[in-house]
């Protein structure tokens, strides 16, 4: 029996909080807190509806650390589950420090004024939780989070020695929108627009954004256009794999979506530095955020599915072998069972299920740790039963 605070009402914080309040026997009393509280109050009347279930709500600046730790000793949780943005990490972090509490969140730092992604100002923690005794695990969501916990369960049971990893994301849903990103636009667009990156022999080959593209066939999907991208989870996978020679990771767009992205990119819609606009300054990016559909309103009648996983090549027992791991979740049983679509969806659900690995003490220890550090297994036993089943495998043709 355990209390936590969810911080972020947005997609992600609605599917958390549903996902969480189905298991009160794991989470006993539920906190959710975000800047607006109103959008707090929303999600906790749609819980219960659909759970039955009472959860309290409050309004909290994450970038303020005596704010979170006040509300921290208010209501005393044993975990906060991070699903706002990825700016608020550091703030929150330290204030799990200074109460004592656990922490958990879907995507790695970035500073607000460069769009930078690493791990190593959460890594730079290690010490201060270890001697705290509390526990960080970073990057719970599904890219990253699952996608690294599917390489564990691959190396763990499948491999030797894992030499190749691509992970594969296609988003083959229809909103019905002209333009619209599933996720936070600002931080959507932060992360496509910089250069690619991937690794290989050891270091790291830089790529102009979209340089490489490849058709690849999804399941139950059919054939996309996939794009090679970085991701954060490449830095933490070929750190705790060092067997891996080369990872990539690869996200489908459609033609209509990168022209799009083209105009905004070259009407400088897409910057990050202030611009003075009738004596205030705004950031274009902040901007078009406020103009775009909010990706939490792309539920109702979007049609088709996510498929996402891991294509991966290496040794075992002597013998090259070639394997796929992957889930593909369906936007309109998203949207049914949470009122949020299934991008959503699989950030909010691995979210609740490594909490709940920690509480129950499957996934415990002291320090800042990747999900894949942990034993695959009992995560990925309960996922399926969570709304996200996965399927594998062995000895086909990666396309790659
Ligand atoms: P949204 O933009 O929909 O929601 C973000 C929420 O955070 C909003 O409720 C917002 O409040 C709140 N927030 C922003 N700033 C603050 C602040 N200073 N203090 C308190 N609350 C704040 O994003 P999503 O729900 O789509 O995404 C949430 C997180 O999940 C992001 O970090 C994203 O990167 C991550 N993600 C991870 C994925 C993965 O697979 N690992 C995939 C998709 C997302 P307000 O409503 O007032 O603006």
């Amino acid at each position: 029996m355990s209390k936590v605070l969810i911080i972020g009402a947005g997609g992600v914080g609605r599917v958390t909080a549903v996902k969480c309040a189905q298991h009160p026997a794991v989470f006993s009393e539920i906190m959710l807190a975000s800047r607006t509280e109103s959008k707090c109050i929303d999600i906790a009347n749609d819980v219960k509806k659909r759970t039955g279930r009472t959860i309290q709500t409050a309004q909290v600046d994450a970038e303020n650390v005596p704010e979170l730790v006040a509300l921290i000793r208010s209501f005393n949780p044993v975990l906060v589950i991070h699903v706002a943005l990825p700016y608020q990490d550091l703030t929150i972090m330290d204030a799990c420090l200074e109460t004592g509490v656990h922490y958990l969140d879907t995507a790695n730092y970035e500073p607000k004024d460069e769009a930078k992604f690493e791990y190593s100002w959460q890594w730079a923690y290690q010490d201060r939780f270890k001697e705290k005794g509390i526990m960080a695990l970073l990057g719970c969501g599904f890219d990253p989070g699952v996608t690294s916990i599917f390489t564990a369960r691959a190396a763990k049971h499948f491999f030797d020695e894992i030499h190749y990893l691509d992970i594969v994301d296609c988003n083959g849903g229809d909103h019905g929108k002209a333009f619209a990103t599933n996720f936070n636009p600002e931080i959507n667009i932060r992360e496509i627009t910089q250069n690619g990156r991937y690794w290989e022999n050891g270091q790291w080959v830089e790529t102009q954004p979209f340089e490489f593209r490849k058709e690849l066939t999804y399941p139950n999907i059919g054939q996309r256009s996939s794009y090679l991208l970085y991701h954060e989870e490449l830095e933490s996978l070929v750190k705790n794999f060092p067997s891996i020679k080369r990872a990539r990771f690869w996200m489908t767009f459609g033609d209509e979506y990168l022209t799009h992205l083209r105009v905004i990119q070259n009407i400088g819609m897409a910057g990050i530095e202030p611009v003075k606009y009738k004596g205030m300054e705004i950031v274009p990016l902040n901007f078009l955020k406020a103009v775009l559909p909010d990706p939490g309103s792309l539920g109702d009648n979007y049609s088709g599915e996510t498929s996402i996983g891991c294509r991966i090549k290496g040794i075992k027992d002597g013998k090259e072998k070639t394997y796929y791991i992957w889930n593909n979740c369906s936007h309109q049983a998203a949207f049914d069972e949470t009122g949020a679509q299934g991008v959503s969806y699989t950030t909010g659900v691995p979210a609740m299920t490594g909490a709940m690995m920690m509480l129950q003490g499957k996934w415990m220890n002291k320090g800042v740790f990747n999900v894949e550090e942990f034993n695959p297994d009992p995560f990925l036993d309960v996922l399926g039963k969570h709304g996200l089943p996965w399927q594998e495998e062995e000895g086909i043709d990666l396309e790659l």
